[in-house]
């Protein structure tokens, strides 16, 4: 799967995801991260990307010229148009089933704002989803772009070492993972669950539904609900 990320910082953006296992499957050809500078894009002769928002207020406004000449090399380079992610506090709210959706495809734009935002004019034409990771506001549209980049990936086939840690890990059938221990048997006087060491993998199983569905009912209650 191949990510481009239109943003001012690329090099936030890659640093980021440069590592651990993120970073292996890029290595290992599973994914493809390619950020791309809107800066570079800007016919301003003092590489300026953004201006004062029409009707006043706060901040500035990133300017539509340069996204769109950026989203257009893309565009030139593979021939066809793909599909184009705006981050944004106003779009639908990340989750599971969404990086699932997006894990499907060959390839995505991820469009990150700054400053107040984008001209308006240039999201019209370009954006097909527009993605928010949560009622909260950032300076940026990278750390959400890293987000979604970190959620679909481990999704694709290969990224992880074990493909089925995806099948029963916390949001699969609506439920959150049941608690996971490690050596030592015995740690600041805890012992770990007597069960996990019976060697009995349908007691196991068993144990552990019943501690995702204790955790969800007490955490996130709207889950079972669903
Ligand atoms: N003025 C905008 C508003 O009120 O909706 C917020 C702009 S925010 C300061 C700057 C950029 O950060 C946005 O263009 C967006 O790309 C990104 N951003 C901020 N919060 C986000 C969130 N919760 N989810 C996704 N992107 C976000």
């Amino acid at each position: 799967m191949k990510f481009y990320i239109l943003t001012l910082f690329p090099e936030m953006v890659m640093s980021g995801l440069n590592t651990s296992i993120i970073g292996r499957a890029m290595d290992n050809g599973l994914i493809d991260i390619e950020a791309i500078n809107i800066r570079d894009y800007t016919i301003d002769k003092h590489k300026k990307v953004d201006d004062y928002p029409y009707g006043g207020g706060a901040g500035m406004v990133m300017q539509a010229q340069p996204v769109y000449d950026a989203y257009q090399s893309i565009v030139k380079k593979v021939g066809h148009n793909i599909p184009c992610v705006y981050l944004t506090p106003q779009g639908r709210t990340f989750n599971q089933s969404i990086a699932k959706e997006f894990a499907i495809l060959d390839e995505v734009v991820l469009l990150c704002g700054h400053y107040e935002g984008i001209d308006e004019r240039v999201l019209e034409e370009i954006v097909t989803d527009y993605i928010s990771i949560g009622d909260f506001v950032l300076t940026g549209g990278e750390l959400p772009a890293m987000m979604m980049v970190d959620a679909i990936s481990r999704l694709v086939p290969g990224v992880l070492h074990n493909d089925d840690s995806t099948v029963q890990e916390s949001f699969s059938n609506n439920l959150l993972e049941y608690p996971q221990y490690t050596r030592p048997e015995e740690w600041n006087g805890k012992r770990v669950p007597s069960i996990l060491l019976s060697g009995n993998h349908a007691k196991v199983e068993k144990w552990r539904y019943d501690m995702s569905v204790e955790r969800t009912r007490k955490y996130r209650p709207d889950l079972l609900e669903q």
